[in-house]
């Protein structure tokens, strides 16, 4: 009773005083929230102890599930020693011991780590490194300052990372606030921009990039891409060789890989790092969600030597790269960081992880004779659902709709809690779920699917023959 007394106190506070990300509040306001007190392994605990799957790991930063105990101890432990302590002429051990390992994990080739806060800012220090690298490294190499990237692409908020962002709808109205870029078209093939399929197209989207590359190398510092999957476009899975054929036009027209694994990293595609899935290494690879295993804030750009050394000079060279932030490296960050790592190793978490990535495929399969499942996309365990309103012409639902929204409402009624991309159901669970959550979760994607889209008229004809 005092717990229902509590929630409601909550809930009005929230609508008074909180302005939450990516929402219209007008909306948030007319409903009830969803406040989460505990979470523990795959599960999300509210007020009233009900609980709920967590199907996109915690808007896809949970990786050992949550209260894993050895992440716990680990950050007792740091910050019963101290909670922080600067980068700025000051060192501390988890900074370092962490960039150690994460060297150690890398792609082979990147050796240099520099931190910061979030994806978004690992990847504005990306392209400032780009651009800077440049500059002191081959003055008549070009003007060199501009990016050359995908449509639909998503690397942040801040400003920088919009400019090289391609979703409309997010960075429309900041466009003035943008620096020019290059933009070409993802290899999306549900939708292909080229009307062609793979494998037939030999990758033919590739070949207006290469042209681009041709021409304006002299302009370009780097090509930012999201390894393997677009993921806030929707989980747009690229076709294999895609990334490593983008790797050698890169190395052929000097000009930098700039790899976002802000999504991709830590386990999300089946290995550690997107890049290994074809042998690549970037020259810049901006990594955080998953880097604390979903516990704090924390980023890290890694590069290369060659990199990090067009930085050395005398002081009055100017070479210095002048970036960082209040919190750069927290060692509350860096400790449970190296705990998330380590516990990579200790329960072999990759290795487990394969069948599970198999598992969801065959799970996934049904999706398929919805009605409105237009397309289902995997790698790993990120996953995409793309509903549309009709199947051969691939119409889709006017967004106003909200058919992704509904969906995931109706799946929360039945206890499993997903945040859609439009109308892309997405579904993205921490690696340690079991085989069991995995078909439950599946479970209520299609049940709720089915309860908005109403596929179950088609399903009946399909499932007679
Ligand atoms: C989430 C995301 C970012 C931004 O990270 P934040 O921590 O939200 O700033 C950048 N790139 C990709 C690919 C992402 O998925």
């Amino acid at each position: 009773m005092a717990s229902r007394r509590r929630y409601r106190q909550l809930a009005g506070w929230d609508r008074k005083f909180l302005w939450h990300p990516f929402t219209q509040m007008r909306e948030w306001e007319e409903e009830d929230p969803l406040i989460i007190t505990r979470a523990r392994g795959s599960y999300l605990y509210d007020t009233n102890g009900r609980k709920y799957l967590d199907g996109v790991s915690s808007i896809w930063l949970t990786v050992h599930g949550h209260r894993h105990p050895v992440l716990d101890r680990a950050l007792r432990e740091q910050s019963a020693k101290m909670a922080h302590s600067t980068l700025l002429g000051l060192s501390h051990p988890p900074a370092i011991e962490l960039a150690r390992e994460l060297i150690r994990i890398a792609p082979r080739g990147l050796t240099r780590v520099f931190y910061s806060d979030d994806g978004s800012t690992a990847m504005e220090v990306a392209l400032k490194m780009a651009v800077q690298y440049w500059r002191q490294r081959v003055p008549d190499a070009g003007p060199k300052r501009t990016f050359l990237h995908l449509q639909r692409g998503y690397h942040g908020d801040t400003a920088g990372a919009m400019s090289v962002g391609g979703i409309d709808l997010f960075h429309r109205r900041f466009r003035p606030l943008l620096f020019p870029t290059i933009t070409a078209e993802p290899p999306y093939c549900y939708r292909c921009p080229f009307k062609l399929t793979f494998p037939s197209c030999r990758m033919a989207c590739l070949d207006p990039i290469q042209q681009i590359l041709k021409r304006r190398h002299r302009d370009i510092a780097g090509l930012v891409i999201e390894p393997l999957v677009q993921a806030a476009a929707g989980m747009i899975t690229a076709p294999p060789g895609y990334l490593a054929r983008l790797r050698r036009l890169c190395t052929k027209y000097k000009v930098l890989l700039i790899a976002d694994e802000v999504a991709t990293g830590f386990g999300r595609t089946g290995r550690m790092f997107a890049c290994e899935h074809e042998g690549v290494t970037p020259d810049l690879m901006a990594v955080s969600k998953g880097l604390t295993g979903g516990y704090l804030p924390l980023a890290a750009t890694l590069t290369t030597e060659k990199i990090y050394r067009a930085f050395l000079g005398r002081y009055d060279e100017w070479k210095t790269f002048f970036h960082g932030h209040s919190y750069t490296g927290n060692p509350l960050g860096c400790a449970v960081a190296l705990a998330n790592l380590d516990v990579f190793r200790r329960e072999r978490t990759l290795a487990q992880l394969q069948p599970k990535v198999k598992a969801l495929s065959r799970l996934l399969r049904p999706l398929d004779d919805l009605a409105h499942v237009g397309d289902v996309r995997q790698r790993g365990f990120m996953v995409g659902i793309e509903l549309v309103r009709d199947r051969h012409a691939k119409f889709s639902y006017p967004l106003k709709q909200r058919i992704g929204h509904r969906v995931v409402m109706e799946a929360r009624r039945r206890g499993l809690f997903l945040r859609p991309l439009g109308n892309v159901i997405v579904l993205m669970p921490p690696l340690t779920v079991t085989l069991r959550e995995l078909s439950r979760m599946v479970r209520i994607v299609r049940e709720s699917i089915r309860a908005v889209t109403d596929g179950s008229k088609k399903l009946k004809v399909k499932s007679k023959k």
